[in-house]
């Protein structure tokens, strides 16, 4: 596995982070992706991680520019090693009741929550097909599965990527690649964070477990759907919500 390459996108955000570690301390080695042209948060994140014990590339690219990642894609599989696993988890937030919503708002969501996933996903498929191995993961959110008020775009989004795992999951089943995704329910990370105090707290309220997630507590799924303990696991979602909402 020493040379085994794992790419989050997303990378340094505050699920993505948790993630890179865990795939690290699985032995990947692991190319975390930023957005264009954030070098000093880059270089201050890579110092961090460095402290903590970790060893992290970064690789910039946006991930709604479809040039831009199958470069990336190349330069990781030339310079750094065959990337085995691929994490989608890039994604932002623009609510707003549709009513208000206008189209940056729609537009900005789902190319950066949806084509994004198209953009790294496609770019990534021949590599791994030539391979015949390949663990794709995408993150989503409980919100794609049950929607959410001021949430159309980026519930649709997220449901979205719900639809594309289960497809692809069936085209390259044969091929020794699995496509799952995950759905966190709301994680204490500064997208979360960032929402008003009283509305955090009614949030919390809802949660059967009556507490946010921790970004570990995704990063272990993730993990798990990496490893070799579930080869046979695909096409599927897990969801990871405290209870939030519950389905088969
Ligand atoms: P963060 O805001 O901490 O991280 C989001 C990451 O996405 C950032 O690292 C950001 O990169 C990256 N990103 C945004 N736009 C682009 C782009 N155009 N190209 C490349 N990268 C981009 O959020 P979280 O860690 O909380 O969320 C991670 C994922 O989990 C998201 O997909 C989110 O929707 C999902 N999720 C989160 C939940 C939560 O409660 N936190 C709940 C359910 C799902 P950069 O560092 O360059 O800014």
């Amino acid at each position: 596995m020493s040379n085994s390459v794992a790419v989050v996108t997303g990378g340094l955000g505050g699920i993505g982070t948790e993630i890179s570690r865990k795939l690290a301390n699985s032995g990947y080695t692991v190319v975390a992706t930023t957005f264009n042209k954030k070098v000093e948060k880059s270089d201050e994140w890579l110092a961090e991680q460095k402290e903590a014990g970790f060893d992290f590339l970064v690789e910039e690219a946006d991930v709604t520019d479809f040039e831009a990642c199958g470069e990336m894609i190349k330069q990781v599989e030339d310079t750094v090693g065959p990337i085995n696993v691929l994490v989608n988890c890039a994604g932002i937030t623009r609510d707003s009741f549709l009513k208000n919503m206008d189209e940056s708002k729609w537009d900005a969501v789902l190319s950066t929550n949806l084509d994004g996933v198209y953009n790294m996903t496609k770019n990534v498929l021949d590599f791994m097909l030539s391979r015949q191995f390949g663990r794709i993961i995408n993150i989503s959110s409980v919100n794609g599965q049950r929607g959410q008020f001021g949430q159309t775009n980026y519930s649709a989004a997220k449901a979205g990527m719900h639809g594309f795992t289960m497809a692809l999951a069936q085209e390259v089943a044969r091929k020794g690649i699995t496509v799952n995704s995950v759905s966190p329910g709301y994680i204490a990370t500064s997208m979360v964070m960032g929402i008003d105090e009283d509305i955090r707290d009614e949030l919390i309220s809802q949660i059967p477990m009556q507490r946010m997630g921790k970004p570990t507590e995704i990063a272990n799924t993730v993990n798990f759907l990496a490893s070799n303990q579930a080869d046979y696991i695909t096409g599927a979602n897990i969801p990871v919500n405290g209870g939030l909402f519950t389905s088969f």
